[in-house]
């Protein structure tokens, strides 16, 4: 058993990547310690930004919220019910972990629910059928309308920062996955924050993306969090998840592996050693008015009109 760094109790956790060991207590605080800095960095965001973190039900982002209260900023959340249902309830059973959660915050923190399907008639795996490729797309179809309406969301209720619970082992994997394709217009676009464009697309922040899930993992249980362990049905045998097990592999033979490979990236960027990416000219939707690159509508729009829809079927 190791000893706490700071204290010289018993750890709870040892991260073998920092060849830190610490208590209960003390690793608490160094999670938000280090977090804050990152926000710093980053210039995420100040503590008179009103930020709306998404907040899924899974450990990332419930431990988010918890840290940026703890930290003093003004932090409402959003849980958008997607109606995934595959058999075991999962975006019902997902949402009522948030709401437990949210029942032991302040009064003035408030938690916005909203149900696609309420919105749209549809859920997303209904949206995810309306592609050819079905299953295959559903991740893709998800993020699409999780990205939307969450800028949706925080344009009309007036939030100046978005904020996700993206960790390090997701950010990892897909800066492997950009790699891997060369895909130079993702690679200039991946950042722990993003700007606000001023066409519509409002400021994001991933104060969480420097630490590993195991990391994250700890806190939330750490704190008593109460949280969705069941990942995403359609995830299952996701690429991302292959990924993942690659840096995994990696991780456990040469610790620090993950964490290296994304902060190497980011000093990368900083120093100008990436090729500026094309970044397409943005517009306005013309139905939604969110920031597009397309002209007409964008892809959010053009996936729920079934004109269009067919018309793509034709093309690829
Ligand atoms: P995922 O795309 O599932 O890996 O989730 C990444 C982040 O997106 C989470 O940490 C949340 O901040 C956010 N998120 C994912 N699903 C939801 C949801 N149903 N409602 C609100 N936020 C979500
Ligand atoms: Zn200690
Ligand atoms: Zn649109």
């Amino acid at each position: 058993m190791h000893r706490c760094r700071r204290c010289a109790a018993d750890s709870v956790i040892n991260m073998r990547q920092h060849r830190l060991a610490l208590c209960e207590a003390h690793f608490v605080e160094w999670i938000e310690q280090i977090t804050l800095r990152f926000i710093k960095k980053h210039r995420m965001f100040e503590p008179d930004d009103r930020i709306l973190v998404a907040v899924s039900g899974g450990k990332d982002s419930l431990s988010l919220w918890r840290i940026l209260l703890k930290l003093g900023f003004q932090a409402d959340g959003l849980y958008m019910d997607l109606g995934i249902d595959a058999g075991c309830s999962y975006s019902k059973r997902s949402g009522e972990y948030v709401e437990k959660f949210a029942q032991n915050l302040s009064p003035n923190v408030k938690l916005h629910v909203l149900d696609v399907a309420d919105i749209y008639g549809k859920t997303v795996p209904e949206m995810a059928s309306l592609r050819r490729g079905g299953k295959k797309k559903s991740c893709s179809v998800c993020g699409l309308v999780k990205r939307h309406e969450m800028n949706r969301v925080a344009r009309e209720l007036g939030y100046t920062v978005l904020a996700t619970g993206h960790n390090l082992d997701d950010e990892a994997a897909v800066l492997f996955g950009n790699v891997l394709h060369w895909e130079a217009e993702y690679l200039v676009r991946q950042s722990p924050m993003l700007p606000a464009d001023g066409v519509g697309l409002t400021k994001r922040a991933k104060p969480l993306a420097r630490f590993y899930e195991r990391e994250t993992a700890a806190y939330a249980i750490i704190c008593n969090i109460e949280y969705m362990q069941e990942e995403c049905p359609f995830s299952v045998g996701a690429t991302s998840l292959r990924l993942k097990e690659v840096l995994n592999s990696m991780e456990n033979s040469s610790p620090g592996t993950k964490l290296q490979f994304y902060f190497s990236f980011l000093r990368a960027k900083e120093n100008s050693l990436l090729p500026e990416g094309q970044r397409p000219e943005l517009r306005s939707c013309e139905r939604c008015g969110q920031a597009t690159g397309a002209p007409g509508l964008c892809a959010f729009c053009r996936l729920l009109e079934p004109a269009r829809a067919a018309s793509r079927l034709g093309q690829d």
